[in-house]
């Protein structure tokens, strides 16, 4: 344990004091030479057990030449295991001395005296030691911890004014994270060396860095936080080839960090005000411009970047604040701040027109029965919007054709030689998991790319199918996916518990071949979505079934047909789900054309808002919705996770307590939605939390105006717009148009409920 000392007469008392700590045995100071050139009369050079080693000033003394030539030193003056080494001067000697003693005949004792303010309140806390490496910066050290840290502040009488701020800044930042009273005196308060309050300011951010590291020694947890402004602080210093000092470049990083963090809906503005205001106060300069793009190629190299994610600690108020993770393939658009769309309801309309969206799923499956029956299918009322266009494109960059009408027709009786064999899928997971086993049907390689969540969302129910029946592939963890040669299988037997868009794409598999049979281990996830494959094909003409856990594909007419088989998409309900909430929570609505004896999973919204105590009500293909009184209750949302949002939109304004169940899969939808959605709904208002295995919602009455993040997910997007009706205000979407993924007219449909919106 580190004895932490505050001795504002070290200086007059030196030899003395320090003798009383080291006793007989031998001791080294290893001294910064602008230090020992102030205070060389301090050092009792007279003492035989008493030696001395100035290093010179500056980062450059920080590396293996200078440990190897103060082992030299140690070796030939017999240091021994109960010798002291003694730093004197700033983080530099700090962190080289630290290193030598640690290291030095497995670790001898060692005292800091620091000299610096910096090395004050940080570097000379919590036991990290470091050198340089010719092309990495402290990348090579230990943990080891001083038995002493002696503080004098007189010392800082001759630092000069750009190294006090150094110290400074850190302070700054230590208050940002644990003390509003700190910080507020900072705001306050120009901080000098003539500052009676300077040796109070010392010692409570000494506090402050001990009280982190001593939970975290190993800098695994809390100890996180302390890059509070460094992530975007080393890439400054860094790409400025060190022109910027460090403490400057933290300064600036956490004004970054906190700017950044309010334009992606992340914080308040204020807190980048007040840490502005801070800065400003200690007259630390942060009015410079910095390149962003080449911030974030240098922070994409960061050490503390893990399996491309990036850990970011944002302050979310003056003395506290999370750590917020970001993928590589999103960091220029956390950066570039995505647009964003204030949405305000001045009145709650009853529009007759409203033409909600055609069902995403039907339409993928449209496309790619088409091609797997080799059949000529008209989809008439397709859903137009980015993740069925991937699919539309899919069929063309297989060589198909896909008619430019508004109900277009996929040809898939003609199939030309130019099979792409690079396949975009966007964002769409359905494209992806759905269009990979076409592939296994044909010699060439085919590799599948995509951007955004859908990079790393989860393959594993191919990649165990695949290394089990030996499917030649490239891959790992994370898109591309590359699947290599032809395959002639029979029977397949898949794990259908992740994902039933895997076990779909199967299917197509198999009616592509005309035959066979597919068993699917596991708990079948969505089971409806399978079934809604197998209604399609059936109306197309296929014959499959299914019987527990086995599809079987029976004589599929695989030859080509003129004949245009016409498929009609039916009204989604996945999307319809947010606007008969709009009308349960407002004055009610109409909604013409869902099929109320749909197969879509997702047309369980209907039972679940009547489990709420909703009034809906079917007249033919008509939906009537009232505004309703709503009571909380349980629902599992295992098998329509996709309408999980718009249920806690409705739990938060239903009395008493709801809890929503079966949320697992949620996790792994276009953002973390169990995550998203407490923290979305936490900000406008609601009492909502989570545990592993469900979300927890009471009540509330109203909701208030909010900037907040869509997570660049489509449904909490829209989620957003729909609840900005209860808000009395306005309520800012980041990045709204993440809505067009699955509904590009959103927008132009809430507008006609009242809902106005502008673009910021
Ligand atoms: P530094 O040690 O280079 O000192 C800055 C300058 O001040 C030097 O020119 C030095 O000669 C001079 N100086 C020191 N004391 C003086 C005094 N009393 N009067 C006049 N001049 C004086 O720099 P620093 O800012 O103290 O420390 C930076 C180093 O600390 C970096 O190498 C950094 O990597 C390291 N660091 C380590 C940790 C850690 O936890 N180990 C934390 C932060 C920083």
């Amino acid at each position: 344990m580190t004895k932490y000392i505050l001795k504002n007469d070290l200086i007059l008392n030196f030899s003395s004091y320090m003798a009383n700590l080291y006793g007989d045995e031998k001791v080294l100071y290893i001294v910064d030479e602008n230090v020992y050139n102030l205070y060389k009369s301090i050092f009792d050079v007279e003492s035989s057990n008493v030696f001395l080693y100035v290093v010179n000033s500056g980062e450059e003394s920080k590396n293996l030449d200078v440990v190897l030539s103060i082992y030299d030193f140690l070796v030939e003056n017999n240091f021994n295991r109960y010798s002291y080494i003694v730093a004197v001067g700033g983080g530099v000697v700090g962190d080289l001395s630290g290193y030598v003693a640690s290291t030095y005949m497995r670790g001898i004792n060692l005292i800091h005296i620091p000299t610096t303010l910096l090395s004050m309140v940080d570097s000379s806390i919590g036991g990290k030691t470091a050198v340089n490496h010719s092309k990495y910066k402290n990348i090579i050290g230990s943990f080891y911890n001083a038995k002493y840290v002696i503080v004098d502040i007189n010392f800082l009488k001759t630092l000069d004014d750009e190294n006090f701020k150094q110290g400074i800044s850190e302070i700054i930042k230590i208050a940002v994270l644990k003390d509003k009273k700190l910080f507020d005196f900072l705001s306050k308060n120009k901080l000098s060396i003539d500052s009676k309050e300077l040796s109070d300011v010392i010692k409570r951010a000494q506090d402050l860095k001990i009280s982190v590291v001593s939970k975290d020694a190993l800098d695994r947890g809390e100890r996180l936080s302390l890059n509070f402004g460094h992530t975007f602080g080393h890439a400054i210093e860094s790409s400025s080839d060190l022109s910027v000092t460090h403490g400057i470049a933290v300064a600036k990083g956490m004004l970054i960090m906190s700017d950044l963090a309010y334009g992606n809906g992340l914080i308040d503005k204020d807190i980048y005000l007040e840490i502005k205001k801070a800065i400003d106060k200690q007259e630390i300069d942060t009015n410079f411009e910095v390149d962003m793009l080449k911030l974030i190629s240098y922070i994409k190299k960061d050490k503390k970047v893990k399996n491309g994610v990036i850990n970011f600690v944002i302050a979310s108020d003056i003395g506290s604040y999370f750590i917020y993770e970001e993928k590589f393939e999103n960091l220029e658009n956390f950066v570039y701040m995505p647009y964003s769309k204030k949405i305000k309801f001045k009145d709650k309309l009853k529009p007759n027109d409203l033409d909600l969206p055609n069902s995403k799923s039907y339409n993928h499956r449209a496309i790619l029965s088409a091609i797997a029956l080799k059949k000529k299918v008209r989809v008439i009322n397709p859903q137009a919007c980015i993740d069925t266009f991937a699919t539309k494109q899919f069929a063309l960059d297989l060589g198909y054709s896909v008619s430019n009408d508004e109900n277009y027709i996929v040809d898939g009786t003609k199939k030309n030689n130019k099979t792409k064999n690079k396949i975009n899928c966007f964002e769409s997971a359905s494209t992806l998991r759905m269009a990979i086993p076409f592939s296994l049907l044909l010699e060439n390689d085919i590799t599948f790319y995509g951007k955004g969540s859908l990079v790393t969302r989860p393959l594993t129910s191919y990649i165990d199918f695949f290394d089990k029946n030996e499917v030649d592939y490239e891959y790992s963890e994370k898109l591309p996916i590359t699947i290599k040669g032809k395959y002639d299988f029979d029977f397949i037997e898949i794990d259908g518990s992740l994902s039933s868009q895997f076990v779909s794409g199967m299917i197509y598999y198999m009616v592509s071949r005309g035959r066979g049979k597919i068993r699917i281990n596991g708990e079948i996830a969505s089971k409806d979505y399978i079934k809604m494959t197998i209604d399609t094909l059936n109306l197309l003409g296929v014959d499959i079934y299914m019987e527990k856990n086995d599809i079987t594909v029976n004589g599929v007419n695989v030859c080509d047909s003129e004949n245009v088989i016409d498929y009609k998409v039916e009204k989604d309900y996945s999307n319809s789900a947010f606007f008969i909430v709009y009308g349960i929570l407002n004055d009610g609505i109409t909604i013409k054309g869902l099929n109320e004896n749909s197969l879509q999973a997702d047309r369980k919204i209907i039972d679940i808002c009547k489990s709420f105590g909703a009034d809906l009500r079917f007249d033919k293909d008509v939906l009537y919705v009232k505004k309703s009184k709503l009571k909380g209750t349980s629902v599992d949302v295992s098998t329509c996770p996709d309408i999980a949002i718009p249920i806690c939109l409705l739990a938060s304004f239903s009395s008493g307590v709801s809890e929503i169940t079966g949320i697992e899969r949620l996790k792994i939808k276009e953002s973390d939605r169990v995550k998203s959605t407490v923290d979305t709904l936490l900000k406008l208002g609601a009492n909502i939390s989570s545990t592993e295995k469900s979300i927890i919602i009471k009540g509330v009455e109203t909701f208030k105006p909010v900037r907040v993040s869509s997570y660049n997910d489509h449904r909490i997007a829209m989620m957003l717009a729909v609840a900005s009706s209860r808000v009395n205000g306005c309520v800012e979407i980041l990045n709204s148009d993440c809505v067009e993924k699955s509904y590009k007219n959103f927008f132009k449909d809430l507008e006609k409920l009242g809902g106005i919106y502008s673009v910021q």
